[in-house]
C-alpha cells in the first residue's frame, strides 16, 4: 500500500496525496517515486511513505501476544494459588483433628482431676468423722 502522507511539490510548494506516482522505485519501505503535480504539472521524484499499518499490525500482533503471555502468567498464579489453598486446607484439616484430640485429652484430664478431687472430699469428710467434727456439717 502506497502512503497517504502529503507529497509537497517542490516547484510550487502545493501539497497533495502521493496515491497514484507515475513511476515507482526501490523496496518496500524506502521506495521513492515520481510525481505529477497536480496544481503546476513540475514532475519529480520523491520517497513514498508506505503506510504506517504494517508497524501498527506489528504492534497489534506483539500486544496479542504480551496478553497471551500475560494470560498465561494469570493461569499460572491461579494453578500456585489452587496448590495453596489445597495444601492450606489440608494443613487445616490435620489441625482441626489435633485440636480435637487436644481437647478430648484435656476432658479427659478433667475427668480424672474431678474423680479425684471428689475422692478427696470424701476422704476429707471421713477425716473430719473421725475427728468428731460431724456437728459443724449438719448430717
Ligand atoms: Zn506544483
Amino acid at each position: 500500500m502506497l502512503g497517504l502522507l502529503l507529497i509537497k511539490c517542490p516547484k510550487c510548494g502545493s501539497e497533495f496525496k502521493g496515491e497514484k506516482p507515475v513511476k515507482i522505485w526501490g523496496k518496500a519501505g524506502a521506495r521513492t517515486g515520481l510525481f505529477d503535480c497536480p496544481s503546476c504539472g513540475a514532475r519529480f521524484k520523491a520517497p513514498i511513505e508506505e503506510k504506517v499499518e504494517i508497524k501498527e499490525e506489528v504492534s497489534i500482533k506483539n500486544m496479542v501476544s504480551k496478553l497471551k503471555e500475560v494470560r498465561g502468567e494469570f493461569i499460572q498464579t491461579l494453578k500456585n494459588l489452587r496448590e495453596k489453598i489445597k495444601t492450606l486446607e489440608t494443613e487445616r484439616a490435620n489441625l482441626l483433628l489435633e485440636i480435637e484430640e487436644l481437647k478430648k485429652m484435656a476432658e479427659s484430664k478433667v475427668n480424672a482431676l474431678e474423680s479425684e478431687i471428689s475422692m478427696l472430699r470424701e476422704e476429707v469428710k471421713s477425716l473430719r468423722e473421725l475427728l468428731g467434727c460431724t456437728d459443724t456439717e449438719k448430717e
